[in-house]
């Protein structure tokens, strides 16, 4: 791996909460932060601080912020419970210094959990209580460090939260691949400037790269200053909560892919729930890196 510019934003206390049974566990950011640091060293380990305040409120309201920390059960897939509020601000503030590292030429990746995606302004859903995209790319649109951001939602699953945030702002483009149907629902048709390519359960990397050709081509369009990138791991042909067929090497690609973006980018981790998640990033990483 062609590391020098790597940076990846991570700590154990992101494993710090847990629901028996979920999907969404402490071990997927345990497991694969264990396996990077045996194979990167140790200078491209950052540990994130939590996120102020204000910057969630720049994005989230009050009310959604109240229930996050009371750590009262918020849905079956967003339990609530200890430590899920430490995490979450762990989470944004990660994501909020990718975002600065990429601005200064890092490569920056943020292995932390809870994703954030489907998080929209007014309710954490999901296994998402903030939107740690949102809060990253809004902090630097509203601080004048960027004035175009694109969004490429990577995430098998629709980015309802991200596109709820960025629709009908001028200064963001929201981009998704994911499966459809599939949870929730959102992102059949491109609306506005949130451009949607619902796939069929069972799309094959021979479908898949195509499309993901097609809506990189649209945020060169765009001409972003940065770009975040959502990285869900659960296109997994393996993934147990979806369907998809995109194999181990199809990681690699994917980097590959953007790494010839020539943009500033970070990315940040989102969903993902099969058990060979740290060999998918480990190669997401080398093919955004060499
Ligand atoms: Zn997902």
């Amino acid at each position: 791996m062609a590391i020098d510019n790597l940076k990846v934003l991570s700590t154990i206390k992101a494993a710090a909460y847990d629901s028996l049974g979920h999907p969404e566990h402490a071990g997927r950011v345990l497991r694969s932060l264990e396996h990077l640091k045996k194979h990167l060293p140790p200078q491209v380990f950052e540990e994130p601080t939590p996120a102020p305040m204000e910057k969630i409120r720049a994005v989230h309201d009050l009310s959604v912020i109240e229930a996050v920390q009371s750590e009262k059960f918020i849905d079956l897939d967003t339990p609530g419970g200890l430590e899920v509020y430490p995490a979450s601000l762990l989470a944004s503030g990660a994501a909020i210094q990718a975002a600065a590292e990429a601005l200064k030429g890092a490569l920056a990746f943020s292995l932390m959990r809870p994703p954030g995606h489907h998080a929209t302004p007014h309710r954490s859903m999901g296994f998402c209580y903030f939107n740690s995209m949102a809060v990253a790319v809004e902090d630097l649109i509203r601080q004048g460090k960027a004035k175009r951001i694109a969004i490429l939602d990577l995430d098998c699953h629709h980015g309802n939260g991200t596109e709820a945030f960025c629709l009908g702002r001028p200064e963001y483009l929201y981009v998704s691949l994911h499966q459809f149907p599939a949870y929730p629902g959102t992102g059949r048709t491109s609306i506005e400037n949130c451009i949607n390519y619902p796939l069929m359960p069972g799309t094959q990397e021979k479908d898949y790269f195509p499309v993901m050709e097609m809506a990189m081509q649209k945020i060169r369009d765009f001409k972003p200053d940065l770009i975040g990138v959502s990285m869900g791991f659960d296109t997994y042909e393996k993934d147990p909560l979806t369907e998809f067929g995109l194999k181990k090497q199809d990681y690699f690609r994917m980097g590959q892919m953007l790494r010839d973006f020539h943009v500033p980018m970070f990315t940040l981790l989102e969903g993902g729930y099969h058990d060979d998640l740290p060999f998918l990033i480990e190669d997401f990483l080398k093919g955004w890196t060499t």
